[in-house]
C-alpha cells in the first residue's frame, strides 16, 4: 500500500511512502504518521491513499509509525485545512500545526493511573462472613459499589485509610476488578468556587425563544448546511436557544462544537455550560478549550472527541478544530467580536471558518449576537444566513436608561479638561448610597493617533477614504493608511480654530485617581491588562466583586463579556470617542458594538439600569442609535455608507505587510511589488498604498503596506500567493498577508 503524506516539516509537498508490514494500525486520509525525510523524521498526514501512475515504487521509503489509530484530521477537517491553506495564502503545513495541538503532535505520554470498580457483589451470607474476618475489605467493597463509574485506586484507598493490600485482596477474591485507565485533566473541574454555581436547570422558554428554537430545531432536522444568525437584544436570552439546540444535535446522535470568546471563558461559564450539557448528554462529558489548558489537558480534551467518547466541546477561536465526529451543529456566540481573528499567522477568522468547516460538513452554524457584524447581518438581508430576531429581554426586564453627557459642555463647565462628569459623579455617588455597584468602562485603543478637537468634536478624516487620519508625531503629519495621503498636522482646529485639537485622552489611571478623590468612602478596584497579568488576580477581582466587596470597578472591555453582576446597576463609558475615531473604517460599528454591550450590563438584575456615556461627538450616529439599541436602523445607516465606498461587506480587503530594516530599500521592493499586481491582478483588484504602516517603526524594523480591495479573495488570493513566490524578494524583506482583517491599526 501506498500513502501520500503532507509532512510537517517547513514545506507544502505532498509526499509518497509506502506502508511496511510492520505497521498494524489502520492507516486512512487524515492519519498522523512519521516519515524519513531525509536523515531525519517528520510528523505528516497521510492525504491520499495510493501514489500517481507510473511511479518508481521501488524507490519509496517507508513510514516509520502510526501515531493514532484513528484519523487524526478527519476528512472534513482535512478538507478545512486545504480550503483555509488557500484562502488565507498560508502554509497547508501551518494550517495543520494549527489544528493539532502540540501536545497530540508531541505525542506526550497518556497518563494512567490503576481505577478499581466492583464486578460481582456477594450475597449477604458472604458479606457477613467476611465482614468477621476482614472488615477493611467489606469497607472498601461497600464504597466501591456505591460508585457509578471506577474510581482511581489512590485516591480511594487515602480516602478510606486503606493499604493497597486490602485491594489486592478483593481483586484475588474476583469482587474487584483493578485496571489502567487514561486519567481524564479536566480543565476547570477543581476550580469553581463554592456557592458560585449557577442553576443549570433549562428554563421555560418565551413565545420568542420557543418559535427561534423551533427555527434551528427544523433546519437541524434537514441535515444540510446552513447558517442561521441568531439576532437578539442584550438580555433576550440567546444562551438558552443555543442549549436547546445543542440538546436536539446531540439526541440526534451528533456532534457539537460551541465557540465563545476566550474573555467569556471565566470559570463560571465553563460550569454553567457543563452542566447543563452534560445534563442534556448524559454520560457524555463535554470538552472545554482554550489557551490556558495545560498539554496533559488539552490531549485528553482531544482524545475524548476524536474517539468519540465525547461529542460536544465549548472552546475558544481553536475549538473549531477539535476533532469533533458526526458534526451537526457549530454555535459562535459574540459572533461580531474580533477576538475571534487570529493575529498571527495562519490569520483565520474563527467565525469565517466555523462557517465553512459546517459547509464541509452539512452541518448548521448558528451564529449569534446582540450586535451581529455587518458582514454577517448583509448575509442575512442577502437571503444566504437565515435571521432570527429575540427582540424582548427575558421577564420583559427594562432595557436601561442611557444618558448622553457633552463634555464639550462639561469642558466648559468644570474650566478644565474634565475626565468625569457631574451627571456621573452624580449617579455613583446615588449608588454608593444605596449599596449598588458600578462599572466605569475606559476604552484605550489607538488613542492618541487620531486628532480629536475637544472644542467641537472636529476629527481629521481622510477626503479619500472616510477613515480618521493618523497623527505621526515624529515628523508632525497626518497621513491616512489607507491610501497614503498626507497633510501636515494641524496646530489648530481647521472647523473651530481652537488649539485644542491636540487632545490625547484619558488613562485608566488618572480616572482612578480622580474617582478616589472624589468617592473617598468608595471600594474601588482597577482591571486592565496592566493590572491583570495573573489569571488569579482576574478571578479574585470578579468573585470580590460578586460578594459585593468592591463599589466600583473600573477598567476596560475585559470585564464586559459574558458577565453577570445583578448589583451593577450604572455603567459608565468615560470616553466613548476614542473607538470611534481609530482609523478605521469599522470604527462606527465597534463603537456601537461597545455601548450596546456596556449598557447591557446594566440592571441584569431586578433593578432598572443607568448607563452614562461621555462623549466629544454626541451627534455621531453610533451614538445616537445606540440610545436606544437601534441595530437595524444603525446597520442600515451605516451599511449606506460602507455601500457608499465600496467597503466590506461589500467587498472583501487583504492586508499585505512588508518589514525590513532599511526603509529606502523596503519602500521600493514594496512599489515594485505594488507595480507587478497591478500589472497581472488590475482587472481584479484594486491597490491603495503602498504606504507606511501608522506605526511605521517596530524593534528597528520600518513597516510599509498596502491594500487589495477585490470581490473575490479565492480568485485573487492564490493568485498573489503564486506571485510573490516567485518575486525575487531581498533576504531582509519580510511579508505577511492579512485576509479580511478586523482591525486596520
Ligand atoms: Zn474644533
Ligand atoms: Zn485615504
Amino acid at each position: 500500500m501506498m500513502v501520500g503524506v503532507h509532512p510537517l516539516a517547513g514545506f507544502d509537498k505532498l509526499l509518497h511512502y509506502k506502508v511496511p508490514e510492520s505497521v498494524s494500525d489502520p492507516i486512512v486520509v487524515g492519519s498522523l504518521v512519521r516519515v524519513p525525510i531525509m536523515n531525519s523524521f517528520h510528523l505528516g498526514i497521510v492525504g491520499e491513499i495510493g501514489a500517481p501512475k507510473n511511479f518508481p515504487l521501488d524507490k519509496l521509503k517507508p513510514i516509520a509509525q502510526v501515531l493514532y489509530p484513528f484519523p487524526a484530521l478527519p476528512p472534513d477537517l482535512l478538507e478545512l485545512a486545504r480550503w483555509m491553506s488557500s484562502y488565507y495564502a498560508a502554509g497547508l503545513d501551518s494550517i495543520i500545526e494549527t489544528m493539532l495541538p502540540a501536545a497530540v503532535r508531541n505525542g506526550i505520554g497518556l497518563k494512567q493511573d490503576k481505577y478499581l470498580s466492583v464486578v460481582k457483589r456477594p450475597s449477604p451470607e458472604e458479606y457477613a462472613a467476611l465482614e468477621k474476618r476482614a472488615p477493611q475489605q467489606v469497607k472498601l467493597l461497600r464504597f466501591l459499589e456505591q460508585q457509578f463509574r471506577p474510581q482511581k485506586k489512590s485516591l480511594v484507598l487515602a480516602r478510606l485509610g486503606l493499604t493497597a493490600a486490602v485491594s489486592s485482596a478483593l481483586v484475588k477474591r474476583g469482587l474487584v476488578h483493578e485496571e489502567l485507565r487514561r486519567v481524564e485533566r479536566i480543565a476547570y473541574d477543581d476550580d469553581v468556587e463554592s456557592g458560585e454555581l449557577v442553576a443549570s436547570q433549562p428554563h421555560v422558554l418565551n413565545a420568542e425563544q420557543a418559535a427561534a428554537v423551533a427555527t434551528v430545531t427544523a433546519e437541524l432536522a434537514r441535515e444540510k448546511f446552513g447558517v442561521s444568525l441568531l439576532h437578539g437584544i442584550t438580555g433576550s436570552g440567546k444562551t438558552e436557544v443555543y442549549l436547546r439546540a445543542i440538546d436536539t444535535a446531540l439526541k440526534s446522535g451528533g456532534g457539537v462544537v460551541f465557540l465563545v470568546p476566550e474573555v467569556a471563558l471565566t470559570p463560571q461559564t465553563v460550569a454553567r455550560l457543563r452542566s447543563r450539557l452534560e445534563a442534556i448528554a448524559p454520560g457524555h462529558r463535554c470538552v472545554v478549550w482554550h489557551s490556558h489548558l495545560s498539554e496533559g489537558e488539552r490531549l485528553d480534551g482531544w482524545l475524548a472527541l476524536a474517539t468519540g467518547e465525547a461529542r460536544v466541546v465549548v472552546g475558544a477561536r481553536s475549538a473549531i478544530f477539535a476533532p469533533v465526529r458526526n458534526l451537526r451543529l457549530i454555535v459562535v456566540d459574540e459572533e461580531h467580536e474580533p477576538a475571534y481573528k487570529q493575529d498571527e499567522t495562519p490569520r483565520y477568522h474563527g467565525r469565517d471558518v466555523a462557517v465553512m468547516r459546517a459547509k464541509l460538513s452539512q452541518a448548521i452554524c448558528l451564529l449569534g449576537s446582540a450586535t451581529p457584524s455587518l458582514e454577517s447581518f448583509a448575509n442575512a438581508q442577502a437571503g444566504k444566513y437565515q435571521l432570527i430576531e429575540l427582540r424582548q429581554r427575558v421577564d420583559s426586564r427594562k432595557l436601561p436608561h442611557i444618558d448622553i453627557v457633552d463634555l464639550r459642555i462639561e469642558a466648559l463647565k468644570q474650566r478644565t479638561m474634565p475626565s468625569l462628569s457631574r451627571k456621573l459623579l452624580d449617579a455613583m455617588h446615588a449608588r454608593l448610597e444605596r449599596r449598588e455597584q458600578t462599572i466605569l468602562f475606559i476604552n484605550r485603543r489607538g488613542y492618541s493617533s487620531a486628532m480629536l478637537c475637544t472644542k467641537c468634536g472636529h476629527t481629521e478624516e481622510c477626503a479619500h477614504c472616510s477613515i480618521a487620519m493618523t497623527y505621526h508625531r515624529a515628523d508632525e503629519m497626518l497621513r491616512c493608511h489607507l491610501c497614503g495621503d498626507q497633510k501636515p498636522a494641524p496646530l489648530r482646529c481647521p472647523k473651530c480654530g481652537a488649539p485644542e485639537i491636540r487632545w490625547k485622552g484619558l488613562g485608566t489611571q488618572r480616572v482612578e485617581e480622580t474617582v478616589r478623590r472624589m468617592l473617598p468612602k468608595a471600594r474601588i478596584e482597577r482591571m486592565d491588562t496592566d493590572t491583570m497579568s495573573k489569571k488569579n488576580r482576574f478571578r479574585e477581582v470578579l468573585s470580590q466583586f460578586r460578594a459585593g466587596k468592591i463599589d466600583i470597578l473600573i477598567g476596560t472591555q475585559m470585564i464586559g463579556k459574558g458577565l453577570d453582576f445583578p448589583n451593577v446597576t450604572l455603567v459608565g463609558l468615560i470616553d466613548a470617542d476614542i473607538s470611534m475615531h481609530i482609523p478605521d473604517f469599522r470604527a462606527n460599528e465597534r463603537t456601537f458594538q461597545l455601548l450596546v454591550q456596556v449598557a447591557g450590563r446594566a440592571g441584569r438584575g431586578d433593578r432598572a439600569g443607568e448607563v452614562v456615556v461621555q462623549t466629544f461627538t454626541p451627534q455621531a450616529e453610533a451614538i445616537q442609535f445606540s440610545r436606544h439599541a437601534d441595530y437595524g436602523g444603525f446597520a442600515a445607516a451605516e451599511l449606506k455608507i460602507r455601500k457608499d465606498f465600496n467597503y466590506p461587506p461589500y467587498r472583501h480587503l487583504i492586508h499585505h505587510l512588508f518589514r525590513g530594516p532599511n526603509p529606502e530599500k523596503l519602500k521600493f521592493f514594496a512599489e515594485q511589488w505594488a507595480k507587478l499586481i497591478e500589472k497581472e491582478l488590475g482587472d481584479r483588484v484594486e491597490l491603495r498604498g503602498p504606504s507606511a504602516s501608522p506605526i511605521e517603526k517596530i524593534k528597528d524594523e520600518y513597516r510599509w503596506q498596502l491594500w487589495y480591495f477585490t470581490n473575490s479573495v479565492t480568485k485573487v488570493v492564490p493568485e498573489i500567493a503564486r506571485l510573490r513566490a516567485d518575486f525575487a524578494w531581498p533576504d531582509d524583506i519580510t511579508q505577511v498577508i492579512d485576509v479580511d482583517p478586523v482591525n486596520l491599526m
